[in-house]
């Protein structure tokens, strides 16, 4: 399968980029690991005549620490997120998730920027971006702005990001002491997409008591989520089975389930319960006293 042709434009910077987006409109995609641009393109579900390739560009793949927060650059691909030092150390819930996502290839040319903005339901980093409260942030030729990640999916494949609108990095708080994380998930068994998947950060109390609690959770509806009837229920509480249970009961509610041939809707929504139940007793398992 080949794609329709179109114009290959390689960006020097972001500005070049941003300006190559205002010139030719609809008619422009960006590309970044093309691990999902590619094979849209390939079935032609879409077909951009000017295709602006941006994975190359060092001021997106820098992953630092700035004024107390991690910031990722939106070009970064999986294996660097996972592998990055800074981020094993300051979010090792993001770690732990993107060594999770599809397979070595995928991990080697796939980005944090490109996952967020294709916004798959079924893709892994959502919830952990959720999960950890990042911070989004969207540039175009006027200036930037910040979107909260509870507000940037939108919808089934469909995010807060504009026309026009670069997503150049994503920017964290590090986790809290005395916090212990975990991502767990369903996999599809051919790629390793999320049938469901669920990332959890705990912070525990003095007394063992749940804090905060933080879940997010991927591939049970059209757009990730964070699972606040769960959080509710939990925090507060005493970090036991018992109150795991029951507050990982309420990992479906409400959700308009999706159901595929991969899991039935019904089964999908049992999967969501019990990997949050596994998920938050394993994150509060390996917390860091
Ligand atoms: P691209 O494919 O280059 O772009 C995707 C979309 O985002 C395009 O519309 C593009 O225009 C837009 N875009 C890219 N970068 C930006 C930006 N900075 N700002 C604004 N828009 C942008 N994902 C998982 O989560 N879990 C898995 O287990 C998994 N398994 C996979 C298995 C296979 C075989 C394949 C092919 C993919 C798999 N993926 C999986 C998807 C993979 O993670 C993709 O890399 C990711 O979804 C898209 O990132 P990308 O950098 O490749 O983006």
């Amino acid at each position: 399968m080949f794609p329709a042709p179109f114009q290959y434009h390689r960006a020097g910077s972001v500005k070049e980029a941003l300006a190559l987006l205002k010139r030719y409109g609809d008619d422009a995609k960006l590309l970044a690991g093309g691990h999902s641009l590619i094979p849209m393109l390939k079935l032609r579900l879409i077909q951009p005549q000017h295709v602006v390739d941006i994975a190359r560009l060092t001021e997106l793949t820098q992953i630092s620490e700035q004024r107390g927060k991690v910031i990722v650059g939106a070009a970064s691909t999986h294996d660097e997120v996972a592998s990055s030092e800074i981020i094993k150390n300051k979010l090792g819930l993001l770690a732990q998730c993107a060594a999770a996502i599809g397979d070595v290839q995928v991990r080697n040319r796939g980005t944090i920027g490109g996952s967020l903005s294709h916004s798959d339901p079924a893709a892994d980093y959502p919830a952990a971006v959720l999960a950890l409260e990042g911070d989004i942030t969207l540039e175009n030729e006027a200036g930037s702005r910040m979107v909260k990640a509870e507000d940037f999916f939108v919808d089934l494949m469909t995010t807060a990001a504009k026309a026009g609108e670069i997503l150049t990095q994503v920017s964290f708080a590090p986790t809290p002491g005395n916090s212990g994380f975990a991502y767990l998930k369903h996999r599809q068994p051919a790629s390793g997409f999320a049938i469901v998947g669920v990332a959890v950060l705990v912070t525990l109390g003095r007394r063992g008591n749940c804090d905060r609690v933080r879940v997010g959770i991927t591939g049970l509806g059209p757009k990730p989520f964070r699972a606040s009837a769960v959080e509710d229920v939990l925090v507060g509480k005493k970090a036991e089975d018992e109150a795991i249970a029951a507050a990982a009961s309420h990992a479906a509610d409400g959700v308009d389930t999706l159901s595929d041939i991969h899991a039935a809707a019904d089964f999908r929504a049992e999967l969501a319960r019990v990997y949050t139940r596994r998920a938050l007793a394993s994150a509060i398992a390996n917390t860091n006293h």
